[in-house]
């Protein structure tokens, strides 16, 4: 093994465990992540890519174990990571490209993957704030949907996301991907319809359901009034009528063309964008 320095100073001899083997039994239980049920009983996930992992690490996320191939071995900023990790009590790996093309199901993998403590925010605790927009999504089925509506709610300046009902996990490798680092940055919720109706009633917030049968153009809401929950339905089915019936009103994107419908997350971004719009100067971004 190489000689581990970094800018926190050496590290000791056995910090970092090299692993060339698929069948080393480390391996096998972080490829078993790529399974839900296996990230809900750990509580943990994947993300990739060294800026992310540095971001992570920076914004207080915490790291069980980091991974990097022998192409990341002595660069600084990789040496950085895992000085972070084992600070952290996390375990450090150095790994054969062949490995961790097999942990992130890659034939290019990123050189660094951190395996992260999830985390949810309890529905209860939320209190909207005037100024604030939340994301509710009903069923959300697609993982590249659900990140791309992570990632945009979080570059419009939204407060979190609620996944309401069964949905596709937020904390699967290809969700979390398509989020592009802002599952770290932006607090995810989940509840059953039940709950998200019993949280609205008393939450303060006008709801905007967006629905295929709204009468009123979106572009026409009140955005400004009270916080906002824009409601946004299932990919198939649409919003079911309880919570289309709920809400405080039912919006919609005028279309021409042949087209249905639009994609959900296009949909979303749509809306969160004209919800936000009072709100976003370029003067935010530098
Ligand atoms: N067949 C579904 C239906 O009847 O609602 C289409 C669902 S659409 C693919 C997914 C979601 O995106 C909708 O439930 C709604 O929240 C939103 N959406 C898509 N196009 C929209 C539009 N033109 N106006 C309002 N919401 C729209």
């Amino acid at each position: 093994m190489s000689d581990h320095r970094h800018e926190d100073g050496p590290r000791r001899p056995g910090q970092v465990k090299e692993i060339t083997s698929l069948a080393n039994p480390i391996i096998k239980d972080i490829k078993a992540l790529s399974v839900k049920k296996n990230r809900e009983a750990s509580g943990t996930f994947m993300a990739e890519g060294l800026k992310l992992v540095l971001d992570a690490l920076e914004t207080g996320w915490k790291i069980e174990t980091l991974i990097y191939s022998k192409a990341g071995q002595g660069k600084p900023l990789v040496e950085r990571a895992a000085a972070r990790t084992i600070a952290a009590g996390g375990l450090v790996l150095e790994v054969s490209e062949k490995v961790l093309s097999s942990v992130t199901h890659r034939d290019n993998p990123q050189m660094v993957v951190g395996i992260f403590k999830s985390r949810w925010q309890s529905l209860f605790d939320i209190r909207p704030k005037p100024h604030e927009t939340f994301v509710a999504l009903d069923r959300v089925r697609d993982p590249g949907n659900l990140g791309t509506i992570i990632r945009t709610a979080d570059a419009a300046g939204a407060s979190g996301v609620i996944l309401v009902g069964e949905t596709t996990d937020p904390f699967a490798l290809e969700t979390v991907r398509a989020t592009m680092g802002s599952i770290f940055s932006l607090p995810v919720t989940r509840a059953t319809p039940h709950e998200f109706l019993k949280w609205q009633k008393s939450s303060g917030t006008n709801v905007i359901a967006t629905h295929l049968k709204g009468a009123i153009d979106y572009r026409k809401a009140d955005y400004k009034s009270r916080p906002v929950v824009l409601l946004m339905g299932n990919e198939q089915a649409g919003l079911p009528d309880d919570l289309a019936e709920a809400a405080n009103v039912k919006v919609r994107i005028p279309q021409q063309g042949r087209a249905d419908s639009l994609n959900l997350a296009v949909a979303t971004g749509v809306v969160l964008f004209e919800a936000r719009r009072h709100l976003l100067t370029l003067a935010d971004i530098d």
